[in-house]
């Protein structure tokens, strides 16, 4: 059978390898760590760093086709690899989402609304950006940012030195704080053959920049719906994507502003294990492979909550009951670290 490289070894590729698998796929993770979790269910392991070439060479040797779990590759990995193997999704999707500057430039080209945002450096772009956008604001990393890292909220002009310092010298973006009402997010899927599938929206709650609960139904009027899922497909067909995108998006009563992007399986999308004949991981494999899309259509109401730090300790009781337990095997459940989630089936799909 055909092997699939996969570029990094956290939750995200261990479920990867368990879908993969299931088609009858080997996998292959990259990952510089040694305990991970995709390595406990991958079939090889290559423990090595991206900046190693020769590894980065034996690795896309033995595998037909690369794709990868997270966005910070560094570009030099993917040139290697590229020479050698295919990579799914494409170069350009994972170039746009890793700098949130080109994102944001990108989405406004394709006539999505995102948030009034401005490029930053220094104090005196940043006293510019403060003058146009005004406040309150968020200053972020353009680069390497996730679960809320890397930001600093702007409520007054006053806080812009802090939220500078914040930074660390990197270059940044700030960006006009967003009134929703809610978050939402789609998962889209596109095939070889051009073919698109996304999954109904899910409404997201955040704590702390965390994910903690996805839901679906999402709280959308058909419209609405319509319109979240056009989004995504309108990005999938701009990057002639292939595999399975992200979309966060930010609800409005005026307008659906799209938050960001992410190349790659999402955890707003872990609700689709227990809620769709095809999930979001699947659908990434068939994507990757060249087959065809399998049917992501929602036939249960589900709510997904990250099980992060302590909340390991309600496991004995979560595993008591009627709900879908998935744990990554970390070894150390520190605060903030995901350390699994549990989806709750509510009912048929409404
Ligand atoms: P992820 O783990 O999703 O990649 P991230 O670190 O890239 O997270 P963002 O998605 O940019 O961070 O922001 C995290 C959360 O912070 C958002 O889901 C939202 O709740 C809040 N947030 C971010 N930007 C804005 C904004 N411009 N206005 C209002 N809230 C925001
Ligand atoms: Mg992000
Ligand atoms: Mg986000």
């Amino acid at each position: 059978g055909a092997t699939i490289g996969i570029l990094g070894g956290g939750q995200l590729g261990r479920m990867l390898s368990v879908a993969a698998a299931r088609l009858g796929f080997k996998t292959c993770i990259l990952e510089p760590a040694g305990d991970c979790p995709a390595s406990h269910v991958a079939n090889f392991h290559l423990q090595a760093g991206y900046d190693d070439t020769a590894a980065l060479t034996r690795f896309a040797e033995s595998c037909d086709v690369v794709t990868y779990e997270f966005e910070n590759i560094p570009t030099a990995a993917l040139d290697t690899i590229e020479a050698l193997r295919p990579i799914h999704p494409p170069r350009r999707a994972l170039a746009t989402s890793q700098d949130r500057l080109t994102e944001k430039t990108f989405l406004q080209s394709l006539g999505l609304t995102v948030a009034p945002f401005a490029d930053v450096t220094d104090a005196a772009s940043l006293d510019v950006a403060i003058a146009r956008i005004g406040t309150p604001a968020i200053l972020k990393t353009r680069r390497m940012g996730y679960d809320g890292k890397g930001q600093a909220r702007i409520m007054t002009p006053g806080d812009a030195a802090a939220a500078l310092t914040a930074m660390n010298g990197q270059p940044a973006v700030l960006e006009g704080f967003v009134d929703f009402t809610h978050e939402v997010s789609v998962i889209a899927a596109r095939g070889q053959d051009g073919a698109v599938a996304c999954f109904d929206p899910g409404q997201n709650v955040h704590e702390d920049g965390i994910l903690r609960t996805t839901t679906v139904p999402a709280l959308l009027t058909p419209t609405q719906r319509t319109d979240a899922i056009l989004i995504a497909a309108r990005v999938l067909n701009a990057l002639d994507y292939v595999g399975v995108l992200g979309v966060e998006l930010f609800v409005t009563p005026q307008a659906l502003i799209v938050n960001e992007i992410a190349p790659r399986v999402h955890n707003s999308g872990h609700w689709t294990q227990n809620g769709c004949a095809v999930d979001q991981f699947e659908q990434h494999i068939r994507a990757v492979a060249g087959w065809p899309l399998g049917d992501g259509s929602r036939h249960s109401n589900v709510v997904m909550e990250n099980l992060i730090g302590a909340d390991m300790d309600r496991v004995p009781q979560i595993a008591a009951t009627s709900a879908s337990l998935h744990l990554y095997g970390k070894p150390e459940a520190r605060p903030g670290r995901k350390m699994g989630h549990v989806n709750r089936v509510t009912g048929p799909a409404t």
